[in-house]
């Protein structure tokens, strides 16, 4: 499975979060403003939990969102223990968990 298409969002040169900020050509969001407009939309959509946010998408104990996301393919798993995150954590993770032997 890989994940689903997404459309193709074009950067308007005003900031997403609805501040009406002017950015750069190419951004999305002024500094910072990605994480206000996240945390607006949880407390707007889902009184600020995330098990709520889950739950809306069909996610929950018994549907792992994040196996998921390594169904999907833009996850990993770690290859030594079950750790499961972005190829990127997954890096630094098993730097720091599994060092391997000089
Ligand atoms: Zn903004
Ligand atoms: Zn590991």
């Amino acid at each position: 499975m890989t994940s689903k298409p997404l459309p193709h969002l074009t950067a308007t040169g005003t900031c997403w979060c609805g501040c009406a900020t002017k950015v750069g050509a190419g951004s999305f969001f002024a500094p910072g403003h990605d994480k206000v407009a996240e945390a607006a939309l949880l407390a707007a959509d889902y009184g600020a939990s995330i098990a709520q946010l889950l739950h809306g998408h069909g996610y929950g104990p018994g549907h792992s969102v994040t196996a998921r996301a390594v169904r999907a393919g833009v996850w990993e798993k770690c290859p030594s223990c079950t750790y499961v995150g972005a190829p990127a954590s997954i890096r630094n993770h098993a730097k720091k968990a599994h060092p391997t032997q000089p």
